[in-house]
């Protein structure tokens, strides 16, 4: 085998190499559930995280501003992009399409800032297999009725998309199983705890505490566990 066979499968087997210093993080929902209220408040409290910004073709909403929610972009720019590997992951979503960009998550990271991603389960899955540390966290509404509520009263959607997310919203939460943690939003303040929580307790985890501090790690004699 070669060289670089040998760090691929040591990589492969032992969790901690390759690390980066910056946590991902990946918040899927269905349309309706609160996601977006919560990651801004998220983030509003925590400037440590940084948000993903995804490219779409989706049409913007009123009052959504290119690059700020998304890179709002034709569909022949996206397949461009798509075909020079420009993203880490990628899904049709109600009919759009919606990227994640590669460099931008991998130069943050490195740097040790944590990212969130706000994306599909599709997108999520490609990730996982990408970052083995990435982690999911999945946000429920705290009931059918209420979901349907939500998604009425916001109003920014033709009815029949309504109608076509309220569809959707089934296969998506159908996918809730393959995430790590999940959060019921029910009371949002509890919601935002919840989530902080989180956060907090993945950066304390031993891959992300090596890759912050090695130099410490390394002073006081804690090596990384040696794969088989
Ligand atoms: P919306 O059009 O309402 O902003 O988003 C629709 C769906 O697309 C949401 O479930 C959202 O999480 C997902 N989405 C947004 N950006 C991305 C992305 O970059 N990748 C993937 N896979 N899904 C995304």
């Amino acid at each position: 085998p070669t060289h670089e066979s040998n760090a691929q499968q040591s990589k492969q087997r032992n969790p901690y190499a390759g690390a980066y210093p910056g946590n991902l993080f990946m918040v899927v929902a269905p349309s309706g559930a609160g996601k977006s209220t919560l990651v801004n408040a998220l983030l509003a409290r925590d400037p440590a995280i940084r948000l993903s910004i995804s490219y779409t073709t989706r049409k913007p909403r009123p009052g959504e501003q290119d690059g700020q929610h998304y890179h709002f972009t034709t569909v022949d720019d996206f397949l461009a992009r798509h075909g020079a590997g420009e993203f880490l992951e990628s899904a049709e979503v109600h009919g759009n399409y919606y990227a994640t960009s590669r460099l931008w998550i991998e130069e943050q990271m490195k740097n040790g800032h944590d990212v969130l991603l706000e994306i599909d389960w599709q997108g999520a899955q490609q990730v996982k297999k990408q970052f083995r540390n990435a982690v999911e966290i999945f946000i429920l509404p705290p009931s059918l009725s209420a979901l349907e509520e939500r998604l009425k009263k916001r109003g920014q959607d033709e009815p029949n998309v309504i109608t076509r997310r309220l569809l959707a919203a089934g296969s998506e939460i159908a996918h809730a199983a393959e995430s790590e943690y999940v959060i019921i939003n029910e009371h949002f303040e509890r919601a935002l705890a919840e989530l902080q929580c989180v956060v907090d307790a993945t950066r304390l985890r031993f891959a992300s505490q090596y890759a912050r501090h090695t130099a410490l790690f390394v002073e006081l004699g804690i090596h990384l566990p040696h794969a088989e």
